[in-house]
């Protein structure tokens, strides 16, 4: 059978979409397929805001994926006139020796990114809405900020039609296969079989399923997002004097956050990064407890004790780690024609315009000019 489409991919999340629209700028016949509605909540892109920073505390090597991420956003921006991306400065606090403060000073001097040091008492009279121990440190960076995740999955879906992508929704694929020879691929769903010459697959924290011929160490993991309502008024989170942050505990926990974007009426987001439940995508427990509300306001009420107020709502999401949390992106190392992207462990989203154009260039020359090595799924062997 000839194939009707030069690539197909599968899973049309953050990382799917890009794909799909990189692919269909250069003119490829593609074909999207989606389990769910376009934009949905029930896997990994969703809530409002995703944390975008370039002084990158995991490694050095996600710089220069950053900073070009940073040029696709505003270009998407541009694109679709939809906003995109809001700077407003970020906060990574810790103590002296934290991983988050270490991390990110390393990576700032690595590549010469601007940043400054704030002592604690820094960090008090600048950002009076944190509460730091004594001994708390933070990198100040001021071009980090907020990418809005609905609105770019949405662009990027959008942006791909407009130039001729196909998409299919509440399709789920069931089967997939490769011939050896490189030489195309079949994907079957609940509704039909495709023939395609090429084959990207984005499953987010369904890849335990669809990728399963490559027993991936990847484990999913249940996030609780929540937004609560500043008792005292939402003023002091106001995106123009309330950066973005992340902040790494003595006790092991890190907890990030948000200013108000959307002003008065959705209240200020807050989160655990990682210490959740292990789950599946499919029978992951999607309700929030009033036990874990009551957590996060006890964590709240130490270190941002202003974000007092009532819990406006509160809403599941899923990490899909990798034992050494850094991404799954690369030509399957069995058939040549086919790109994964897997295992993102909760910090994937900043880059997804980014995975976007390396899978495109993946599944049309075989070959990036992007640094992927660190992705390689070899590393698990
Ligand atoms: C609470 C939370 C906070 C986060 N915060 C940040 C942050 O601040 N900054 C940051 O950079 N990253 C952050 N991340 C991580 C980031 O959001 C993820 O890495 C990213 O969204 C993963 O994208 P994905 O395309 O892999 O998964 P998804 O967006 O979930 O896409 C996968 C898609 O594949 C579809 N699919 C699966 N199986 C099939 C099938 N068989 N057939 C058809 N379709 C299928 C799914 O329905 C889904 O739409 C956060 C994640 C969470 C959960």
């Amino acid at each position: 059978m000839a194939a009707a489409y030069d690539t197909i991919v599968v899973g049309l999340g953050g990382m799917g979409s890009a794909a799909t629209y990189h692919l269909a700028g250069r003119g490829k016949r593609v074909l999207g397929l989606e389990r769910f509605t376009p934009v949905h909540s029930r896997g990994s892109s969703h809530g409002q805001s995703r944390i975008i920073r370039q002084a990158y505390f995991e490694d050095p090597a996600y710089v220069p994926l950053v900073l070009h991420a940073y040029d696709l956003w505003r270009k998407l921006e541009a694109e679709s006139g939809r906003r995109l991306l809001s700077i407003t400065g970020g906060l990574m606090l810790g103590s002296a020796d934290s991983e988050v403060v270490t991390g990110s000073i390393h990576s700032a001097q690595t590549y010469g990114l601007a940043h400054e040091i704030l002592s604690t008492e820094d960090i008090r009279k600048r950002f009076s809405p944190f509460s730091p121990a004594a001994g708390t440190l933070a990198l100040y960076e001021k071009e980090a900020g907020i990418i809005r995740p609905e609105e770019s999955v949405g662009a990027h879906l959008e942006q791909a039609a407009a130039r001729g992508a196909e998409l299919h929704f509440e399709e789920p694929v069931v089967r997939w296969e490769a011939a050896p020879s490189g030489d195309g691929v079949r994907v079957a769903t609940d509704r039909a079989t495709y023939a395609a010459e090429r084959l990207v697959i984005a499953p987010g924290a369904w890849a335990p399923s669809v990728l399963t011929d490559l027993h991936l160490p990847l484990e999913v993991e249940r996030q609780v997002q929540y937004w609560f309502e500043p008792a005292g008024g939402v003023e002091p989170f106001l995106p123009d004097r309330f950066p973005i942050y992340i902040w790494e505990n003595r006790d092991g926990s890190t907890v990030y956050g948000f200013p108000a974007i959307d002003g008065a009426t959705d209240g200020v987001k807050v989160a655990f990064h990682h210490m959740g439940a292990a789950a599946t995508a499919d029978t992951i427990d999607r309700e929030v407890h009033p036990y874990e509300i009551a957590r996060m306001q006890s964590y709240l009420a130490a270190h941002i004790p202003a974000l007092d107020g009532r819990c406006l709502r509160a809403v599941t999401c899923m990490y899909t780690n990798t034992p050494d949390q850094n991404f799954v992106i690369a030509t399957h190392p069995d058939y040549s024609q086919v790109a994964i992207a897997a295992g993102f462990s909760g910090h994937g989203y900043k880059f997804a315009c980014v995975v976007g154009e390396i899978l495109a260039d993946l599944a049309t020359d075989g070959s990036t000019r992007h640094a992927i090595a660190l992705f390689t799924p070899g590393r698990f062997a």
